[in-house]
């Protein structure tokens, strides 16, 4: 009897012991999973909060790329409102005129490009001034073209065939021809040139009864001529070096504003040869180097009223 109670006693105090064990373990447990979960919430928070500053950082970034566009939609269409206020001011003959105390000289350069179009190029280059080419239309030197561009010169038209039996056959011919010259130009260079050169200069003997009428029909399409008021007199084949030499100075003596006719042809070595000594001539006597953009007033250099 006294055996079976102490058995039964030690039982119950193993399955006592037993219960606290677990009761303990249970609590551990417990208390360790609160603390994840509080960690678990916590990390919850903390990425929710992340999110929203992403979120917020994006909506941001949107709204600053929009601004932006917005910006440049406004600044694309302030540039083709200014073009569109230049363009008319060009077609009603409203260009800025040159400073009367100012003195300058525009370097052109007809018929090209050419081979020897690089080496002008060069020589331009090498003074750090610039010049007007007056191109034809010439689509084995597309590289040219864009180089002229490139290095801050400025392309305008002279003629695509500069023959003048065809140029000068009508008015409508003359259109004709401007026009292979003008496309291409615009194509390639992606300038838009507003003046152009009369073969021969607008009183030569082969245009002189159409230069006139010409000349009236391109204004209204917003375009104007320029012809010279010096020359290098290369036109003819007996020009030298010496002789261009002593042409440029003895014409321009006492001009302030000065056109200067010379020809970038294959042809025109010669040319090439005098250029660094008459930009020195231009330089050394105090002339400033310009192009013929189309903002600029060339009436001063047109031998003809129409
Ligand atoms: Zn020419």
């Amino acid at each position: 009897m006294k055996n079976t109670r102490k058995r039964a006693t030690i039982v119950l105090g193993a399955i006592a012991c037993i219960i606290a064990v677990s009761v303990v373990t249970n609590i551990i447990l417990a208390v360790n999973l609160k603390s994840e979960k509080n960690k678990t919430g916590k990390y919850t928070t903390e990425i929710n909060k992340l999110k929203k500053e992403k979120e917020s950082l994006a909506a941001q970034g949107e709204s600053e790329a929009a601004k932006e566009e917005q910006a440049e939609s406004e600044k694309e269409s302030l540039a083709a409102k200014n073009e569109e206020l230049e363009s008319t001011a060009r077609m009603n003959g409203i260009r800025e005129p040159l400073d009367e105390n100012e003195k300058i000289v525009f370097l052109t350069f007809d018929d090209g490009p050419s081979d020897l179009t690089p080496e002008y190029l060069n020589v331009l280059k090498s003074y750090g001034v610039n010049a007007t080419f007056f191109v034809t239309y010439q689509p084995d030197y597309e590289d040219t073209y864009k180089q002229i561009i490139n290095d801050g010169n400025v392309i305008q038209i002279h003629t695509a065939t500069h023959d003048y039996d065809t140029v000068y056959a009508s008015v409508e011919s003359y259109m004709n021809d401007f026009n292979t010259a003008y496309d291409y130009v615009c194509q390639v260079t992606g300038t838009k040139p507003t003046y152009f050169r009369f073969p021969g200069g607008s009183t030569s003997s082969y245009g002189k009864s159409l230069a006139p009428e010409i000349a009236r029909q391109m204004r209204a399409k917003g375009f104007d001529f320029v012809d010279w008021n010096v020359s290098v007199g290369d036109g003819s084949n007996k020009a030298t070096k010496d002789s261009i030499l002593q042409k440029v100075p003895k014409e321009s003596e006492g001009r302030k504003h000065i056109v200067l006719l010379a020809h970038d042809s294959a042809t025109k070595a010669e040319t090439l040869a005098a250029l660094p000594q008459v930009i020195e001539y231009y330089r050394d006597n105090g002339y400033t180097f310009k192009v013929i953009d189309n903002n600029i007033d060339m009436s001063f250099a047109q031998f003809i009223d129409y």
